[in-house]
């Protein structure tokens, strides 16, 4: 976008929103701006009309009514991780940043929890209770940049989620600026409060009923005892089928994630984990617990290894050796840099047995577009993560990897799965949800946004469709986004 084309705010208005935080907290220079014209989600870029750097709640309430009164738009910003075009203003609004709002208030480990501020990192909260014997337990990839905030809205999940579950699964209170500006505080420090379950309403609902200024969240106990085993395959049917089989025999590993041939290559060349020659997938399988019956769980996934021709079964030796196939694992989406100099993220879920089917049809919708696709997902939870390789250079290739990705959400859904697992709808895939939902569903869903955010400033075109929101999608960014 020309800089002279950026949306702009008038004087009189940026001077307003200055008296809230201070002006030197509001960015409105052009170089500043494009720096958030996006989120992970590159493919789209749209700059805000300012930025606003937020501290405490009673900020947040005054700048939403200030919104209110002017009807200006407005989107919550944590780290610009998303993956989903959710911290995107898709219409000259304005960012509400809550990346200063880091702290930890409170910590208390005999309940097993602690009271945070949303722009808090997700791994500085495992840091700062990691000596007590506690962590947090949602770990998305991106832990080291991502927000708790964000992964409020997101409902963010990790390689973990598959026995211990999503952030919904490990959040107790919220306190949530309305879009009226009210402050209301959601759950408490326990669970089972009564009524409908807000905390589930507001956890997932991508920053569009609210903006969530502070989070009580479950700490878990470190688990006493934790083996990490790599399992290397010549075909991703085999490794696929090896999934099955370890939950089959009523085994919940704490963490089951596959990466194929082009991610193992991606990473090999950063870390040398020494792969052997011939794999076209690998399994990242961790069981945690008590120690007694932990070799016993070992011995029989080492067996089901064998079972399915693994190449080779190998176990973490030892704090080190583990923490290399972690960082293997997690800077994998990183590492596809190396092979392809574009790449577009795609989330889909579909029912854990289908697995094999639907990997051998991706590579075929991605050949028929003429790209490559690397895998690297939560085998476990049945959650795929299609990573498209292009050159964003060529305008065609762009085109081409829509295409190939909106086939894969078909097909996500044909199977009987959903449109998303843990990124997020966002305006990403907000002309899809009417594959998933009937008009009815999505009406009630609308209604419920409508009560919470009646004029629909508090970040819109994201997450639930309505008439207005698609439209708006569409005149952005045209029909490529099944709008
Ligand atoms: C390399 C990589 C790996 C990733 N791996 C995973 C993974 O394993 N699992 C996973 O689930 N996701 C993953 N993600 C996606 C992303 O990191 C998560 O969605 C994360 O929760 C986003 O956090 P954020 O702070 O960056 O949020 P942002 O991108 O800043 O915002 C995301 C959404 O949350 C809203 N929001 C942010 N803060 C608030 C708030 N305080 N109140 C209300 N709304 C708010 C925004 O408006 C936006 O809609 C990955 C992303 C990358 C780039």
């Amino acid at each position: 976008m020309p800089i002279s084309s950026l949306p702009r705010l008038e004087p009189r208005l940026l001077t307003e929103l200055g008296s809230f935080v201070g002006s030197s907290n509001v960015l409105t220079a052009s170089t500043d701006l494009l720096a958030y014209d996006c989120d992970g989600t590159t493919l789209e870029k749209l700059p805000p009309s300012a930025v606003v750097f937020v501290s405490h709640t009673r900020q947040v309430s005054e700048i939403v009514q200030w919104c209110a009164r002017n009807k200006i738009s407005y989107t919550a910003r944590g780290a610009g991780t998303g993956l989903s075009g959710g911290a995107l203003t898709l219409d000259g609004g304005i960012l509400i940043e809550l990346s200063r709002m880091n702290r930890i208030l409170s910590v208390d480990t005999r309940s097993g929890l602690a009271v945070v501020e949303p722009g808090l990192v997700n791994v500085h909260l495992t840091r700062a209770v990691s000596e007590e014997g506690y962590y947090f337990a949602p770990d998305p990839s991106s832990q080291a940049a991502c927000t708790l905030g964000g992964n409020v809205a997101e409902n963010s999940g990790g390689p973990h989620t598959l026995k211990y579950g999503v952030t919904t699964n490990h959040i107790l209170g919220l306190t949530v600026v309305l879009p009226s500006g009210e402050i209301v505080e959601v759950g408490g420090e326990c669970r089972g409060t009564p009524g409908y379950d807000l905390i589930g309403l507001f956890v997932g609902s991508e920053g569009t009923l609210g903006i969530v200024t502070r989070i009580t969240v479950r700490l878990m106990r470190a688990p006493q005892t934790t083996r990490t085993l790599l399992l290397s395959f010549s075909s991703t049917l085999d490794a696929s089928l090896a999934v099955s089989a370890i939950i089959a025999q009523g085994i919940i590993p704490a963490a089951l994630e596959m990466m194929d041939r082009l991610v193992c290559e991606a990473v090999e060349k950063k870390l040398s984990l020494g792969i052997p020659e011939g794999t076209e997938a690998v399994l990242l399988v961790e069981i945690d617990g008590f120690e007694a019956g932990q070799d016993d769980l070992v011995s029989r996934i080492e067996t089901i290894g064998s079972a399915h021709d693994a190449l080779q079964v190998r176990a973490a030796r030892n704090d080190a050796e583990r923490s290399d196939l972690w960082r293997a694992r997690k800077g994998a989406f990183g590492a596809i840099g190396s092979i392809s100099p574009s790449y577009y993220t795609h989330d889909g879920v579909i029912p854990r047995s289908k697995l094999p089917e639907v990997l051998a049809r991706i590579d075929e919708i991605v050949a028929e577009e003429g790209l490559r696709v690397a895998n690297v997902f939560h085998a476990g939870d049945g959650n795929l993560h299609p990573l498209l390789l292009f050159d964003e250079r060529e305008a065609d290739q762009i085109v081409r990897a829509h295409r190939a990705g909106e086939a894969i959400l078909r097909l996500c859904v044909e199977v009987g799965g959903s449109l998303t697992g843990e990124h997020g709808i966002g305006f990403e895939k907000i002309g899809a949800m009417s594959w998933l939902f009937d008009e009815a569903t999505l009406s009630v869903m609308h209604g419920v946004r409508l009560a919470l955010n009646p004029d629909q400033l508090c970040n819109p075109g994201k997450a639930v469709p309505s008439p207005a929101s698609c439209r708006e999608v569409r005149r952005v960014f045209g029909s490529k986004r099944y709008a």
